[in-house]
């Protein structure tokens, strides 16, 4: 162990230690230590391993199956109410930054269930703040909501973390719906919520639930991250997060990576000087800012790695020919489809908001230049995945259970919230789920199907059987955090992340 690595989870052992009930335990108390040999065998290159075998973890023992077995049916009992809600989510769907019924909707049940509830964030970053000010009317994100149930203990503090937004039709008339299942994930994650705080209240055991929901999850700027940024995470031991249901469960290797692409956005704001078309040399138009700026990216992509992708739209423009344009808007994308490209894609960044300086200056405009988008490496937990392994095997349907193994993304699709607080993305086992296209009206359609009913309350019930385990073993909560240490230490030497991601 390296002497680095130590001294981190020295402090986090010794930070979580105290917080949890009184209780201290040192660096080396934790399965990572118990089972140091296999895993050394597991590590190569100083990189952690990346399958955490399900043996690793101690078998349940006599009390824990009996609180399991009363959590089920609590959950059980709520059932029909996380149906109803789901059902409801998907016949009432709102698209992000606009969801305040389903926010109202989901917030209201926690209150009524004995939850302290709040509305919008606080302390949001000014420029990402203004941003969805200026395009949703939705500075301090209205929609979102934060609900604690305060237990006997502060720590540890288990959280479910849940979307509500449903996707922008491809036309206008056929307004939002549920194509990507998110109508799901509050249901989950409310049942999950109020059942184990149910739990935890009856059997006097400590530690505090929350459940926050994220808004407009399928459009940037991620605010997941701007809300860990904004310090809304902060004292969170472990999320989780689920994200409907497919035809196949299987569990992720650890590691660094990310759902989809790298993203970095940025939105350059020309400014010129308007004048009468016919007395043009008087102006200074933004349009030829805006153009000029185009055909740079375009002559930078021959320069560029190919596996870069560079997208633009002109979001503000005049529309009157005679007059001089002297505000234009371009929002543009940077993707990068290689992994371990962040450092390259902060690089291509540079190189666009200098072309913007450039053009601007060629145009005689004013640039401003505001990043508000950012889709970086999450941080993928194998001890968090062998667990929810051996609960998918006893509650999911063995028929839907694949033994191949997914690629590391993280709990959320952003990277800074699972690089901060450990976390899974948690996948029922439903047998016979028919393969269709995501975001399509099908993917909508199985929600409301007794398929669909019946992996909101498999899910929910896997989360609440890890989040008992990691509740009632503060060794196995040690070990994630260790984890958690661990993969940070190797994403900064390997470039996977940046050390600006990690929460000080
Ligand atoms: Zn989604």
């Amino acid at each position: 162990m390296s002497k680095r690595i130590l001294i981190l989870t020295t402090i986090i052992s010794l930070v979580f230690g105290l917080a949890f009930s009184g209780i201290i335990f040192a660096a080396d108390d934790s399965y990572w230590q118990d089972h140091k040999e296999v895993l050394d065998e597991l590590q190569s290159d100083g990189k952690p391993p990346t399958v955490i075998p399900v043996e690793l973890i101690p078998q349940e023992d006599e009390a824990t199956t009996a609180l399991r077995e009363r959590l089920n049916e609590i959950i059980d009992e709520y059932a029909p109410r996380i149906i109803e809600m789901s059902d409801w989510l998907y016949h009432n769907p709102e698209s992000g930054y606009y969801e305040y019924n389903s926010s109202k909707m989901l917030g209201g049940e926690l209150e009524k269930q004995g939850f302290e509830v709040t509305y919008g964030v606080e302390g949001l970053d000014e420029g990402y703040n203004s941003v969805i000010e200026e395009r949703f009317d939705a500075a301090g994100l209205p929609t979102a909501v934060i609900a604690k149930y305060k237990g006997k203990t502060e720590h540890p503090v288990i959280c479910f973390v849940f979307e509500a937004d449903a996707l922008r039709a491809p036309t206008r008339e056929k307004g939002a719906f549920h194509g990507c299942q998110h109508n799901m994930q509050g249901p989950t994650a409310v049942g999950a919520a109020v059942s184990f705080a149910k739990l935890l209240e009856e059997k006097n055991i400590p530690g505090s639930v929350w459940a926050v929901l994220t808004p407009a999850e399928e459009i940037p700027p991620p605010d997941k991250s701007a809300m860990a940024k904004a310090g809304v995470f902060d004292g969170v031991d472990i999320a989780f997060f689920s994200h409907g249901f497919g035809p196949t469960s299987k569990r992720n290797e650890a590691g660094l990576g990310n759902c989809c692409y790298l993203i970095d956005a940025a939105l350059y704001d020309f400014h010129g000087k308007t004048a009468h078309g016919s007395r043009a040399w008087k102006g200074a138009d933004s349009l030829d800012a805006a153009r000029l700026f185009l055909t740079a990216i375009d002559m930078l992509r021959e320069h560029s790695e190919p596996e870069f992708r560079m997208m633009s739209a002109i979001t503000k423009t005049g529309n009157a020919p005679n007059v001089v344009d002297d505000y234009v808007q371009i929002d543009h994308w940077n993707r990068n489809t290689d992994p371990a490209g962040q450092a390259a894609l902060q690089h291509k960044a540079e190189q666009i908001d200098q072309i913007a300086r450039g053009v601007a200056m060629a145009a005689f405009n004013e640039v401003d230049i505001r990043h508000y988008a950012y889709y970086y490496n999450g941080i993928e937990y194998g001890w968090l995945n062998a667990l929810m392994w051996e609960y998918v095997h006893e509650y999911g349907d063995p028929e839907a259970i694949s033994e191949e193994l997914g690629k590391p993304s993280g709990w959320a699709e952003c990277g800074y919230p699972s690089v901060n607080f450990p976390g899974i993305h948690v996948k029922p086992a439903i047998a016979g789920t028919p393969e269709v296209a995501g975001h399509s009206d099908e993917n909508a359609d199985l929600t409301i199907s007794e398929k669909g009913h019946r992996a909101l309350v498999q899910t929910a019930k896997i989360e609440g059987a890890m989040a008992l385990r990691l509740v009632l073993d503060p060794k196995l909560l040690a070990t994630v955090k260790e984890e958690q240490a661990r993969w940070q230490e190797y994403g900064l030497e390997k470039g996977l992340i940046t050390e600006d991601m990690i929460r000080k």
